[in-house]
């Protein structure tokens, strides 16, 4: 049965960090849905379809990621999608708390999904998109945070 996972997240913007995930991610499913969602929580620096333009330029040569957005429960819209797995990365201990968190609650609406966390590179363990938008907003070289081509 193919493997299918959803990655979900806000993605603004997407940054090296994200795509060290899906490379990485690649190597275990078939395929990975990165999913953008609509967080009640944050409001986002970047339209949903300028976020949705940039993965999908980053992944324009691979078949196996798709690119798509949600409203509602992360665990709903992966039962929708037939995917088995929902991808995370994890940075910091502190990531692993809150996302143990989420998974726990998941996994005891949707049994059968299972939680899939990576760790991130070292190099790219310090890179999050609320820094990345912090040196966007403030005109700083964001160059070293972002995939190649990827210009705000
Ligand atoms: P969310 O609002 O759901 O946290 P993000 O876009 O910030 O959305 O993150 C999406 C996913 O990518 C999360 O699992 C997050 O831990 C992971 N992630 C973000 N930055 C990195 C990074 N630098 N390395 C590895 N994983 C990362």
């Amino acid at each position: 049965m193919s493997k299918i996972a959803l990655f979900p997240g806000s993605f603004d913007p997407i940054t090296k960090g994200h795509v060290d995930i899906v490379v990485k991610g690649l190597g275990i499913f078939d395929t990975i849905i990165i999913a953008i969602g609509s967080n009640a929580k944050k409001t986002s620096l970047f339209t949903l379809e300028q976020r949705i333009t940039w993965i999908k330029q980053i992944f324009t040569n691979q078949p196996r990621v798709q690119v798509t957005h949600y409203t509602g429960l992360t665990i709903d819209f992966a039962k929708h999608n037939n995917a088995g797995f929902i991808l995370r990365g994890l940075r910091s201990p502190g990531d692993f708390e809150y996302e143990q968190q989420i998974a726990y609650a998941n996994k005891e609406l949707v049994d059968e999904i299972e939680t899939v966390f990576l760790l991130s590179s070292a190099s790219y363990s310090n890179i999050s998109s609320t820094i990345v938008r912090d040196i966007i907003i403030n005109k700083g070289n964001y160059t070293k945070f972002v995939p190649e081509g990827i210009v705000f």
